[in-house]
């Protein structure tokens, strides 16, 4: 009995330093992006943050949203379809033209 109270012991004090452990890393993770969103306004850390690229964030830039011209549907620049007439949400609409 008492080897498998030792043994929970053991497991509880390994959870706890687990925790511990894993709120840390936490707390890591959100100070780094604190300091990261700090440093962009230190002018001593400008040349540092300049070399940085980021095409991650050029990815999430919202797209141009653009109206078709028949049903009024909001839509993504890239998957519209655009004439001369205007920016249309399928071909068939494009055909179709303005609503009367
Ligand atoms: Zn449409």
């Amino acid at each position: 009995m008492a080897k498998l109270m030792m043994w929970i012991a053991i497991l509880l004090g390994l959870m706890f330093v687990a925790r511990l452990i894993a709120h840390k890393q936490a707390n890591d993770r959100i100070n780094a992006r604190k300091q990261k969103a700090s440093s962009n306004n230190d002018p001593g850390a400008k040349a540092n943050t300049q070399t940085k690229k980021r095409p991650a964030q050029q990815s999430n830039a919202p797209e141009t949203m653009v109206q078709c011209g028949h049903c009024g549907l909001h839509l993504p620049e890239s998957e519209s379809i655009a004439t001369s007439a205007g920016t249309w949400c399928s071909d068939k609409h494009a055909r179709l033209g303005f609503r009367k």
